[in-house]
């Protein structure tokens, strides 16, 4: 029997490059299709001479074709409140021009099809923890609005190809993810915190910290995809870790694994920044049989090298 092929959109990001690891795992082949925008070569080296492994470099704003797939993986976005507000305009434009681009490649071979989508859709939300049910409270003309409204369009898009052309699709809801691979300097809460905890830096809290997020280490969220993947579940399912932290808890938990010194320094609020996220998930636990398994103080210890090494890495470019 020939191996089944998926096609990932953004694999070389910090979850696609993740999600190639387990598909190739379990014995697919990969083609990775990524314009590298906030994706880097690097997070895929280690899979260059893999049989059955291809990567090309092309933006999926523009209609593309990499001969038969089983199945398409959509997972290219920049994700992070800093590269999005950076390329405000091609972030709307994955989302959209993209996302029916990656659906056309679903329909036109009849694969199945899963589509990363987030949290950002339920916006500052006014339901604690957030259902797959919530329609959320996203500010639609706001600075992350470039970001949020992209990935609700993702998500209307992604339906009407269900409902007009029969595409089999999934759309997963990621929640705060972290893990090697991630950018150093990406601007999210984790980056920021280990590096300067690493380089005795102060810790940079936006607001009075009291904001709340739910991390999920990157394992658990991987193994999420899968399952969600195997399944014939049309509707969104969120998958996050529902332990919800304090950002001041998180900054001290980083402390902590890190043994740093530093000290907090408090910065403004960005605008339309969340103060409260949490996911539900029990759609997730009920259909997947899904659970997180990894807290956040293992998964930090899990992520210190990685993090150690990214510094020492900038360290030595200057
Ligand atoms: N944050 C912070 N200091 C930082 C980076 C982020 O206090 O150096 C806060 C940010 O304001 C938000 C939370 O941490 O409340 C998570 O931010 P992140 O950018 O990681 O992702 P978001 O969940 O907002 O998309």
């Amino acid at each position: 029997m020939s191996r089944q092929r998926a096609l990932v959109t953004g694999g070389a990001g910090f979850l696609g490059s993740h999600l190639c690891d387990a598909l190739l795992g379990e014995g697919w082949s990969v083609v990775v299709v990524d314009n590298l925008l906030t994706g880097r070569r690097a997070n895929l080296a280690h899979l260059q001479n893999e049989s059955g492994f291809e990567f090309v470099e092309k933006d999926i704003c523009e209609p593309f074709d990499v001969g038969k797939v089983d199945f398409v993986f959509h997972f290219a976005s920049p994700a992070s409140p800093v590269d999005y507000h950076l390329h405000g305009i091609p972030t709307l434009k994955v989302g959209s021009l993209g996302t029916f681009h990656a659906l056309d490649v679903a329909h036109k071979y009849g694969a199945k099809y899963l589509v990363s989508s987030t949290s950002e859709c339920y916006g500052d939300p006014l339901e604690h923890p957030q259902k797959e049910t919530y329609w959320g409270n996203v500010n639609p003309i706001g600075p992350r609005s470039v970001y949020d409204e992209a990935k609700r369009f993702t998500e209307a898009v992604t339906m009407a190809y269900r409902r007009y052309h029969k595409v089999d699709t999934r759309i997963v809801r990621i929640f705060n993810t972290y893990g090697p691979r991630m950018q150093l300097n990406d601007g999210r809460v984790v980056p920021n915190f280990m590096k300067q905890a690493m380089l005795g830096e102060p810790i940079t809290v936006y607001g009075d910290g009291r904001q709340t997020r739910s991390f999920c280490y990157v394992s658990d969220e991987i193994d999420g995809f899968m399952r969600l993947a195997k399944s014939a579940e049309p509707l969104p399912v969120n998958i996050g870790n529902p332990n919800e932290f304090t950002i001041l808890e998180c900054a001290q938990m980083v402390l902590k694994v890190t043994g740093s010194k530093s000290q907090i320094r408090y910065e403004p609020l960005p605008q339309d920044d969340p103060k409260q996220r949490r996911p539900d998930i029990t759609k997730a636990r009920q259909l997947l049989e899904w659970e997180p398994k990894i807290d956040l103080e293992t998964g930090l210890r899990r992520s210190l090298d990685y993090f150690q090494q990214a510094v020492s890495e900038e360290a030595s470019v200057r």
